[in-house]
């Protein structure tokens, strides 16, 4: 049930202090996913060709009163985002519904795979340019879209995967400030620990283990993947592998294919190991003592650096700018 029509949504409600409401009295239609990929099929598209791959973007109904040219250059820098972080757009066709609704921000989405790479994403009438250089939505659904489809059991994995990395692409393609992103994960992490009755993250339905609890854990794998390869890798490289070797999210993967297949691409065991601890037992992080070997404190609302600790170039590796590819 869940593998083939699972769908995975932004619920945007914590992550990065912004509140995103979805609203589904606002957008009639669209709910089912085979309207989705009707509106795909039967409606006008405009393609956006990038490397690896191409955006049929569809305004649904002619999603009246958006302004089209300001959804066309948020939807490039978001491809953009995630293009230099995969080091090509990774998926080969990708369907993107744009719906609008009222309201000055991008609001609610959803991106499904059993039909085709595909995201349905919400967007107010009056949304700035500020307003969609604030998003991360989209750059997150894309995310999703990247990686195999993978049991319900493992939507922690998926959830947190794009938690982590979609601040890391953002920062790497100039949208998001390096102290932002660490501004998130200390605030956001410490949330998605574990409570006295919580087991392993396997089945976890709670929101904050979801996102945060699953962003935690791929920071950990960021750490484990260096350190095991004296730094000659990253996560990076195991996440161009998963998604080379599965194509994205209309595949259907177990989590310890996309481990064993991310291990490969680093010449470590780092993932599986590490998913085999956090997926069957209960793993509290020592996130102090993670973020002070980073070098990364919150000092009174500001982030500080300190280029002196351990693990401070990894720290710095991670939101260095890459370079443009479309
Ligand atoms: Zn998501």
């Amino acid at each position: 049930m869940f593998t083939r029509r699972s769908a995975i949504a932004a619920l945007g409600i914590g992550i990065a202090g912004v509140t995103v409401l979805a609203d589904a009295r606002e957008a009639p239609g669209y709910d089912d996913p085979d309207d989705l990929y009707a509106a795909l099929r039967d409606q006008p598209v405009e393609r956006i060709v990038l490397p690896g791959g191409e955006i049929a973007l569809v305004f649904a109904d002619g999603a009246p009163g958006l302004d089209r040219d300001r959804v066309r250059a948020w939807v490039r820098d978001g491809a953009d985002a995630v293009t230099r972080y995969f080091g090509r757009f990774p998926v080969e066709h990708y369907g993107l519904l744009v719906i609008a609704e009222d309201g000055d921000k991008v609001g609610h989405a959803t991106t499904f795979g059993y039909a085709g790479s595909a995201t349905r994403i919400h967007v107010g009438r009056f949304a700035d340019r500020p307003a969609f250089a604030r998003d991360w939505v989209l750059t997150h659904e894309m995310l999703h879209a990247a990686l195999p489809d993978l049991p319900r059991r493992a939507l922690w994995l998926q959830e947190g995967n794009a938690t982590y990395v979609e601040p890391i692409a953002r920062a790497r393609a100039g949208y998001l400030a390096a102290s932002d992103v660490w501004r998130q994960s200390l605030a956001g992490m410490p949330k998605g620990e574990p409570g006295p009755n919580d087991g392993g993250m396997d089945g976890t339905k709670s929101w904050a283990r979801l996102y945060w609890g699953g962003a935690t854990f791929w920071l950990q794998a960021e750490i484990d993947i260096a350190r095991a390869s004296a730094g000659r890798h990253s996560l990076q490289d195991a996440m161009r592998e998963i998604n080379r070797q599965s194509g994205g999210n209309n595949t259907d993967w177990t989590p310890e294919q996309l481990m064993a297949a991310g291990d490969t691409a680093t010449g470590t065991d780092a993932l599986s190991r590490l998913y085999a601890r956090f997926a069957g037992e209960r793993v509290a992080t020592d996130l102090d003592a993670l973020f002070a070997s980073l070098g990364v404190a919150d000092r009174d609302g500001q982030v500080r650096f300190d280029d002196a600790a351990p693990l401070a170039a990894l720290r710095r590796d991670l939101t260095r700018r890459a370079r443009r590819l479309a």
